[in-house]
C-alpha cells in the first residue's frame, strides 16, 4: 500500500475541495480494498449516486469516503441532517471510510466504520444556516465518533502504519452479527458495548450497573435497565466479544 496521494492528478482543478476529492478517491481506488472480503480494487460508483462512493464487486458492500486534513477528530462534518438520519434508518446505508492526510499529502489514518455501528445518536444536528446565508435554514450534521465503540473503528492504516489485511477483515467480520439484530436491540448492544469500552479488560457486572443512570437517559422508556444490561452482556458473550470468568466477572476478548 502506497501512502502518498498522486498529486499529478490535481493539475486540472483549482478548488481545494475538488482537488482533495479527486486525490483521495484516486488513492482509495488504487490502494483500498474491501474490509469485508479483502477483494481489490473497490469500484467507484459513477457520479450521481447519492448514497455511496465505492462498492465491492465481489460482496456488494457499499462505502462512502470522508477525507480530512490533519488529525482524526471525534467530530466529523457531514451533509444534510435529515438525509443522514434517513440513510441510517434505511437498509442500504453504506459503511464509512474516514481518511486523514498530512500537509505533504500522505495518508495518516484510513479506517472504516461498518454501517452496523451507525445509530441516530451519533448524528448531531447543527444549527440551521442563518437567514442571510445562500442556503438559509439548511440544517447540516456532525458525526460524533465518540459514540462508536472502539471495535467499530477498523483501521486499515493507523498513524501511517499499514495494518495487515487479515486483521482488518477479522475485525470487520466479528461485528457483522449486529446487522441481524433489530434496530432497537442493536442500539442496546452498542450502548452497553460502549460502556464496556470504558472499563478495564477485567470488569464486573457491578461496574456495568454503574452506567445505569447514563443508560436511562438514552432509554427513558425502559424501567428494567439492570435486566437489559445482563441480557446484552449475554449477547456479547455469545458473540465472542467478552467472556464470562466467574459469577459477576467478565473479561474482554478484543
Ligand atoms: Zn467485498
Amino acid at each position: 500500500m502506497n501512502l502518498h496521494f498522486n498529486r499529478s492528478l490535481a493539475k486540472n482543478y483549482t478548488s481545494k475541495a475538488q482537488i482533495i476529492r479527486v486525490l483521495s478517491e484516486a488513492w482509495v481506488k488504487e490502494n483500498g480494498y474491501c474490509p469485508n472480503c479483502s477483494a481489490q480494487p473497490l469500484t467507484e460508483f459513477v457520479n450521481g449516486k447519492p448514497v455511496a462512493d465505492f462498492y465491492c464487486a465481489h460482496c456488494r458492500e457499499q462505502y462512502e469516503l470522508k477525507s480530512k486534513k490533519a488529525k482524526l477528530s471525534n467530530i466529523v462534518n457531514d451533509g444534510a441532517y435529515k438525509t443522514m438520519i434517513e440513510r441510517i434508518n434505511s437498509e442500504d446505508n453504506p459503511s464509512f471510510f474516514f481518511l486523514t492526510y498530512s500537509k505533504e499529502c500522505t495518508v495518516n489514518n484510513f479506517l472504516i466504520i461498518p454501517k452496523q455501528f451507525f445509530k441516530p445518536d451519533i448524528i448531531i444536528k447543527r444549527k440551521p444556516l442563518s437567514a442571510t446565508a445562500r442556503r438559509a435554514g439548511w440544517v447540516g450534521c456532525n458525526i460524533d465518533l465518540r459514540q462508536v465503540p472502539e471495535s467499530g473503528k477498523v483501521f486499515l492504516v493507523k498513524d501511517q502504519q499499514v495494518i495487515s489485511r487479515e486483521n482488518v477483515t477479522q475485525q470487520f467480520q466479528k461485528t457483522l452479527f449486529l446487522r441481524e439484530q433489530s434496530t432497537a436491540s442493536r442500539g442496546w448492544t452498542l450502548d452497553i458495548w460502549q460502556c464496556i469500552d470504558r472499563l478495564d479488560t477485567h470488569f464486573s457486572l457491578k461496574q456495568v450497573y454503574a452506567f445505569a443512570d447514563e443508560l436511562k437517559l438514552k432509554h427513558p422508556e425502559n424501567n428494567y435497565i439492570p435486566d437489559k444490561i445482563r441480557q446484552q452482556l449475554q449477547i456479547l458473550r455469545d458473540k465472542g466479544i467478552i467472556e464470562f470468568v466467574s459469577r459477576g466477572h467478565y473479561r474482554k476478548l478484543y
